[in-house]
Formats: structure tokens, C-alpha cells, sequence
């Protein structure tokens, strides 16, 4: 089997809001996602669809000149189920870029997948889980309007809801207190600041303000690179501190791994550049004794797809994930959505990444390069 074609669509869709937030976080306001469709056809007649997911300055259109210009020619010709050598072959090619390699990744998956009439977590390992516990983001708001927002997204199921930090002390402060009083105990309340805070002093001080309130655990509350301040942070407070932006590839983690700064990593498969490396990053964390969730762009319904095939066959999946990304999307570009019911995320069975993209839906958001 041959690879004969690789192509990358950029599509634009706008963000779902909920409860009248208009989706402000500290990283600023993101109304529309911008990310690639990738889709590999082969001389077997055998087609495997990714996507390419970010939220970040580099985007869908930027991601689909580097596929067709650099990585596509490095994928046409070769056998399409040798994943780890592709994968490698992408490395030598092009720097970084992780999120457009994890797109042809994901197709790759995908195909082999369908070419063996396998799921793909059975590709990953198999399934360790029947079903991926979710957690769902609250977005910045008056402490009102988001202890409103967390009481519906109790209700509709969410055993986790994320509330954004990095409006104030005061209006952080009491935005988890009123969260916390409107979920009651039942539901876990996790923190995210996306590197809001500036020194370890100033987050421990927003950190032990926020203790009474009983956060599950800080997510990124320090800039990225800021390992040793993390570690020191570490120690300053009893909450377990998360890394997010922190850890994009296999490198990055093995770096937080090496340097004790975190208790818990968020996992991305854009990020990590792959499902391959991903996995990667679970066991290296799980060898060191450190849980691991999954994170999101968000993801339309191809990238959510993986993050679930992902955390089905993950054994170091310790918190709930947010492998939920279409939620926050108002098109999946899927013919038939997944299942995510009472917050909980489950596996598509058939082959492959077991969804069906919509064509007539990807052209409708499809975007001039
Ligand atoms: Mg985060």
C-alpha cells in the first residue's frame, strides 16, 4: 500500500458560548477556531482523515502551506502503516510544527485503522476504559454569571468544571468561591490561570486565597518555561499544580518529569505532535508517578475523535479530561456527532477513528489560503 495523496483544508468555525460568556480566558478571546482538515488517499482506496488543531498564533492556513509545501511530499510514496518511521521522516523534515504532523499523524491512524477494521485505541493498546470522565471550562464572567454557568454545566453531568483565572485577585478569588458554593461537593472545581501569574509569591498568595474553596488542582499558573518556579511553587502550597502550557512535546515533559515542577500534566495530541507521541508523554508521566489528563484546542469532531480513542487506552489517565472539544464548537464537520452524554465522552467502535467526516460541511467553513 502507498501513499498517493496528501492534502490539508483550512476551515474556520465560530465557538459555541455558553451561558453568556463571551469565551475570555487570561490568553485573551478566541471567537472561531481555525484549524485543517488533512485527508491521505492511497493507491488501496483506502482514505484516512486528521485534524490539525491550535489555538495559538500559528493556525489552520499556516498549517496547511507547511503540509502541502514540506510534509506532504515526505508522506507520498511511502507504505502508510509504518507510522513511527513517517513520523520520524516528518521530524527530519520540518521542525516543530507539532500540531501539523499530529494531523497527518491522526490520518495515518485513522487509515490504518479502517485498512484493519480496527478502532483506533486498539491500535494504542486497547481499551482500558469504557467510557473518558470529562471536565468542562468556564471562561471569564462576573463571579455570578460563572457560578451560573457551572450549576448548568453540573447539571447536564460534568463531574469537573475548569473556572479561568487571571481577571483579578478579588474577581478570581470570589469566581472560585461562587463556583464552588453553586457545584456543592459533588463536583470537582480545578483552576486554570494559562500563565496568568507572575511570580511563585503571587500565585501561592491567589492560590492559598482560593484554598477554603477546595480547588482540585492549579492548571499553568506560571509561564512556560518557568520550571524552577514551578517547582518552587510546588512546594509553597498543598493544591497539586498542573502543567499545561508547559508540555507540548515528549522534550517538554521529560524536562517538568526531570526538574519535580508539577503533580499532573495535561496531555494534547495537536500539541504532542501525534497520538504516538502522546502515548509517549502518558508513559514517561506514569513511570514517574505523575497523573495524566487530556487537554484541548478545542478540537472539532476528528481531533475530539482521537483525544477520546486516546484516553480510552491510556492507563495513567487520573483526571478528567477535557477530551470534549465539539462542545465548545458550533459544527463538528462530523455526519454523525459522537457520543458525549452526562459528562462523559465514549469511543466510536467502527474502524479507524470510527467518525464520518461531512464534505458539504467542511466546504461550507472552508477558508481561502
Ligand atoms: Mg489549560
Amino acid at each position: 500500500m502507498k501513499i498517493t495523496a496528501v492534502t490539508a483544508i483550512p476551515v474556520k468555525v465560530d465557538r459555541k458560548l455558553a451561558y453568556g460568556l463571551a469565551g475570555r480566558t487570561a490568553l485573551g478571546v478566541d471567537p472561531v477556531s481555525e484549524h485543517a482538515i488533512v485527508r491521505i488517499d492511497t493507491d488501496a482506496g483506502v482514505t484516512g482523515w486528521g485534524e490539525i488543531a491550535s489555538c495559538f498564533a500559528r493556525r489552520g492556513r499556516l498549517y496547511a502551506k507547511e503540509v502541502r509545501e514540506i510534509l506532504a511530499p515526505v508522506l507520498i510514496g511511502q507504505d502508510p502503516r509504518r507510522i513511527a518511521f513517517i513520523v520520524q521522516a516528518m521530524d527530519k523534515a520540518l521542525d516543530g510544527s507539532e500540531p501539523a504532523k499530529a494531523g497527518l499523524e491522526m490520518a495515518l491512524y485513522d487509515l490504518l485503522g479502517k485498512q484493519l477494521g480496527v478502532p483506533v485505541y486498539v491500535l494504542l493498546g486497547g481499551m482500558v476504559r469504557e467510557r473518558i470522565p470529562l471536565s468542562r471550562s468556564i471562561t471569564f464572567g462576573t463571579p455570578e454569571q460563572m457560578a451560573t454557568a457551572a450549576k448548568g454545566f453540573a447539571a447536564e453531568g460534568f463531574g469537573t468544571v475548569k473556572v479561568k483565572v487571571g481577571q483579578s485577585f478579588d474577581i478570581d478569588v470570589a469566581a472560585v468561591a461562587a463556583v464552588r458554593a453553586a457545584v456543592g461537593d459533588k463536583v470537582k472545581v480545578r483552576v486554570d490561570a494559562n500563565m496568568a501569574w507572575r511570580t511563585p509569591k503571587e500565585a501561592a498568595q491567589h492560590i492559598k486565597a482560593m484554598a477554603s474553596s477546595r480547588p482540585e488542582v492549579i492548571e499553568q499558573p506560571l509561564k512556560p518555561r518557568e520550571l524552577d518556579a514551578l517547582a518552587e511553587l510546588r512546594l509553597m502550597v498543598d493544591v497539586p499544580i498542573m502543567a499545561d502550557e508547559s508540555v507540548w512535546n515528549p522534550r517538554d515533559a521529560m524536562e517538568v518529569i526531570r526538574r519535580r515542577a508539577v503533580d499532573v500534566i495535561n496531555v494534547y495530541v495537536c500539541e504532542a505532535g501525534g497520538l504516538m507521541a502522546a502515548t509517549r508523554i502518558f508513559q514517561m508521566a506514569e513511570t514517574a508517578g505523575i497523573p495524566c489528563m487530556i487537554g484541548s484546542m478545542p478540537e472539532l469532531g476528528l481531533g475530539t475523535a482521537a483525544q477520546i480513542h486516546l484516553g480510552t487506552a491510556m492507563t495513567n489517565l487520573g483526571l478528567d479530561s477535557d477530551a470534549c472539544g465539539v462542545v465548545y464548537q458550533q459544527a463538528d464537520l462530523l455526519k454523525t456527532p459522537l457520543r458525549i452524554e452526562k459528562g462523559f465522552a465514549y469511543p466510536p467502535d467502527k474502524p479507524g477513528l470510527g467518525v464520518e467526516i461531512d464534505l458539504d460541511a467542511v466546504e461550507r467553513h472552508r477558508i481561502a489560503e
